[in-house]
């Protein structure tokens, strides 16, 4: 069984994040960042002060634009059209999840698409269903990087996708589709969950709740991603794999810290250089 080290790739991609940003600053170029957080969400804001401390490790420019969770839809998207023509900003994005009398949609189709570094606009999602080259959303980009990296080959793989949502599972699937995987996506309504993970070479797991893959809901050798984040009652960190019994069974298993999460942030700040390169037209 091997423990795939998300930290150690995602290290390697900044490093050659950190080149580029260089290679550009050559040009007079610094990539640029501007982030919306709205409310006082505890984790929304720690996600956005690690994204905004990895930027400045890299030399990419970022700004924070915070707002108070009563904040009216017009001014939030008064903030992106401004963003949208500000030469130094070459990404943009919203920390989600948004107040409930904000529309979500509303707001991330504002985005200009060559700024969408988180990719969730709907031309780059559709653009990544298509197969076109386009901005992918950072977790999917992260795990995809992984399989690339640990030669998981997919062609003619039998995955399982626990969670579909728009951020996770959905964009996952349809990755995983066009490098010819056949994919099963569950959710919180599927009927009998265990005889999908039962039948996959590749169980991606992304539902936010503890334990809810086990070792009896696996074959041998599967290989296991676990894209969840959850406090336990300790207050420790944890996926939604039960982790310790599943490595016994797996042929490669993502850990919680240390898998999925840290590719996330790396494959954004890899976003951030390719807006970079659009905006400013290099090639
Ligand atoms: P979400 O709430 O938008 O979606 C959760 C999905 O899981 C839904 O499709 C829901 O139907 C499904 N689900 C929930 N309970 C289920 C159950 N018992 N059985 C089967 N399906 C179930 O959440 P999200 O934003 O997609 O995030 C999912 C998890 O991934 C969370 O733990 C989140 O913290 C984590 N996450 C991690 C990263 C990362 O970088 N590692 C990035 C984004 C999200």
């Amino acid at each position: 069984m091997v423990i795939i080290d998300g930290k150690k790739v995602a290290n390697e991609i900044i490093q050659k994040i950190k080149q580029q940003t260089k290679e550009l600053s050559s040009y007079d170029i610094t990539p640029g960042l501007a982030v919306i957080l709205v409310g006082d969400d505890t984790a929304s804001r720690t996600y956005v002060n690690m994204k905004s401390e990895r930027c400045k490790d890299v030399g990419i420019y970022s700004i924070v634009h915070e707002m108070p969770s009563s904040i009216s839809q017009q001014k939030i998207l008064d903030t992106i059209n401004m963003m949208n023509q500000n030469e130094n900003i070459d990404g943009i994005l919203v920390q989600l999840p948004l107040p409930k009398h904000i529309d979500q949609n509303k707001i991330l189709e504002a985005i200009k698409p060559s700024k969408d570094v988180d990719g969730f606009h709907p031309f780059n999602m559709g653009r990544l269903v298509a197969n076109i080259d386009g901005f992918l959303p950072a977790t999917p980009y992260g795990i995809m990087e992984l399989f690339k990296r640990y030669d998981i080959e997919l062609k003619g793989k039998n995955v399982c996708i626990v969670g579909a949502s728009n951020i996770v599972g959905k964009p996952l699937a349809s990755l995983m589709l066009n490098q010819f995987a056949t994919v099963d996506i569950c959710h919180i309504y599927t009927n009998d969950l265990k005889s999908h993970t039962l039948k996959a070479d590749i169980v991606c797991v992304g539902a936010g709740v503890i334990n809810l893959i086990t070792e009896d809901m696996i074959k041998d050798e599967t290989v296991v991603i676990d894209i969840g984040i959850n406090k336990n009652k300790n207050g420790k960190l944890v996926g939604d794999v039960d982790f310790k019994n599943l490595s016994k069974k797996c042929s490669y298993i993502t850990p919680v810290p240390g898998g999925v999460g840290p590719m996330t942030i790396a494959m954004l700040l890899k976003n951030t250089i390719k807006a970079a390169k659009i905006n400013k037209g290099i090639k």
